[in-house]
């Protein structure tokens, strides 16, 4: 179903014309997207303004990142901070009434409550400059690697602080973000901060991201033909975020398995005609699916690389008009299929080491959903599942995340009142609902090595839709 306001948002002349008249109309704004692979300079001819302070631990890391970026690198803060960048010049005077497309600070030396300003007077005369689609980026240390409690505040306030960016740069289709970095994962920052500088994030906005050493370091972390030569599973793969997740897979270079139910086989087979892949027809709710799975992969492709647990349904109703046999679909598509298929290819040792597990979540399981206690509860219980299954297989270098959409334009939400659907898509900070390809973005960055320093976590793709604490 179109969204007439987005539309409406693309002509320029209607924009200044509803601005000018101070209509009440939602205009969000058209967000640049990526197409085709993932490009290794996601800043290719923008402009960048990066900050932070000369002695802090990450200042190297982070001008490696800015240098390679293709940014034209523009620095706020001393000449002994200019001098860490190779590519690098001064802030010019006047920046803040320019054009940035990229803000990016480096916060991760604050230590006390006076140091806090710094993010203010870093962001405070440039946020104004920031252009559509723009990328705020602040980095920092995680509260819990403090050696003060006044320092753990101070870290933990930057997650309010972007949160809260995000929501005032979001009409603009701007993104803000924020990246702990945890001691020891330097090397691993890069790969999340091109993500999320480029424009396969456009529908990531107002979260944090841990990046850690805790999975077993995996190699190249370029980010062009990442996954050339991996084998991918993805289950609910016939059509929506499924469909386009193996098509995006595979222009990464994947072999892609597409499985769908049976009564699906034939729109699965076309999937796996466009992505050059092959078909699996199971239903993933079958107590024999895990081993039939597990059989597959082993037989034709002696292991798997990437496993996407995206099949899913709703079965919406309030709890106390809710059929058993709703409650236990929800339940056992979106929760007790991924823990079973998953428990039986590691138990096969069918999952190859530096291997990437991606469980479909949603917004619904983080924050509640009216009519939705089953299906929320399967998508929390999501959730948990990677938290804990990060652990068990981090030695063999596999991660396993979890993706929680929030609006997706997909046939579930044409199927929505109007009302409702109008609801939904304006509750998100970027003022629109997303697209199946912003999803699958998010899924092909987790399936690459240069995801290597997120594990057990969730990445929202939700437009900062996500209410509440
Ligand atoms: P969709 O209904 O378009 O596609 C789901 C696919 O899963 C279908 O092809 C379906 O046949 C398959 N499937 C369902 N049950 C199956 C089973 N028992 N065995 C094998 N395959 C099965 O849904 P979508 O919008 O593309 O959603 C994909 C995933 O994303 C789901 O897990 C969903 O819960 C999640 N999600 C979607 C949204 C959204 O806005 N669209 C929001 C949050 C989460």
């Amino acid at each position: 179903m179109s969204d007439v306001f987005l539309k409406l948002g693309q002509n320029p002349y209607a924009r200044r014309m509803v601005k000018t008249l101070g209509l009440p109309l939602p205009m969000p704004q058209p967000l640049r997207r990526s197409h085709g692979p993932a490009a290794p300079n996601p800043l290719q001819g923008r402009t960048a303004v990066v900050g932070g302070a000369a002695h802090s631990s990450l200042a190297a890391p982070v001008a490696r990142v800015m240098d390679a970026s293709g940014a034209r690198v523009q620095v706020a803060g001393s000449a002994a901070l200019r001098e860490r960048f190779a590519n690098g010049s001064s802030l010019p005077e006047g920046a803040a009434d320019a054009r940035a497309d990229a803000l990016v600070f480096d916060a991760s030396w604050l230590a006390s409550v006076a140091d806090l300003h710094a993010v203010y007077d870093f962001f405070h005369p440039l946020v104004g400059a920031l252009g559509s689609s723009g990328r705020a980026l602040v980095i920092g240390r995680p509260p819990d690697e403090a050696d003060t409690a006044e320092e753990a505040s101070v870290r933990a306030a930057l997650d309010g602080f972007t949160r809260s960016l995000a929501r005032e740069v979001g009409r603009r289709g701007a993104t803000a973000n924020l990246v702990f970095a945890h001691a020891g994962a330097e090397d691993r920052l890069a790969g999340v901060m091109r993500f999320l500088l480029s424009e396969r994030s456009a529908f990531v906005t107002g979260q944090p991201f841990h990046v850690s050493a805790r999975a077993a370091a995996g190699g190249d972390q370029e980010d062009a033909q990442a996954l050339a030569g991996k084998v991918a599973l993805v289950t609910g793969a016939a059509r929506g975020i499924g469909a386009v997740t193996a098509e995006r897979l595979a222009e990464e270079g994947a072999r892609v398995l597409c499985l769908d139910r049976p009564e699906d086989a034939e729109l699965a087979r076309e999937v796996a005609e466009r992505c050059g892949g092959s078909v699996l027809s199971v239903d993933v709710r079958d107590s024999g699916a895990p081993a039939q799975i597990a059989s597959s992969l082993a037989d034709e492709h002696g292991g798997v690389d990437i496993v996407v647990h995206n099949a899913g349904v709703t079965r919406d109703k309030t709890l106390a008009r809710m059929a058993r046999s709703a409650w236990e679909d929800a339940v056992e598509i979106n929760l007790g299929a991924p823990v079973a298929i998953t428990r039986e290819l590691v138990a096969r040792e069918l999952v190859r080491d530096g291997g990437r597990v991606i469980c479909l979540s949603s917004v619904a399981g983080l924050a509640g959903n009216m009519g939705q206690t089953n299906y929320a509860a399967a998508k929390a219980g999501v959730v948990g599942f990677v938290r804990g299954e990060a652990g068990a297989l981090a030695s063999k270098g596999i991660t396993v995340n979890a993706v929680a959409p929030g609006f997706i334009e997909t046939r579930l939400t044409d199927a929505m009142p109007v009302v409702v659907r109008e609801v939904g898509r304006r509750l998100s900070s970027l003022g629109q609902g997303g697209q199946p390809r912003d999803v699958a973005e998010a899924i092909s960055f987790l399936a690459a090595p240069a995801s290597a320093g997120l594990t057990g976590q969730v990445m929202r793709v939700c437009g900062g839709a996500f209410v509440g604490a």
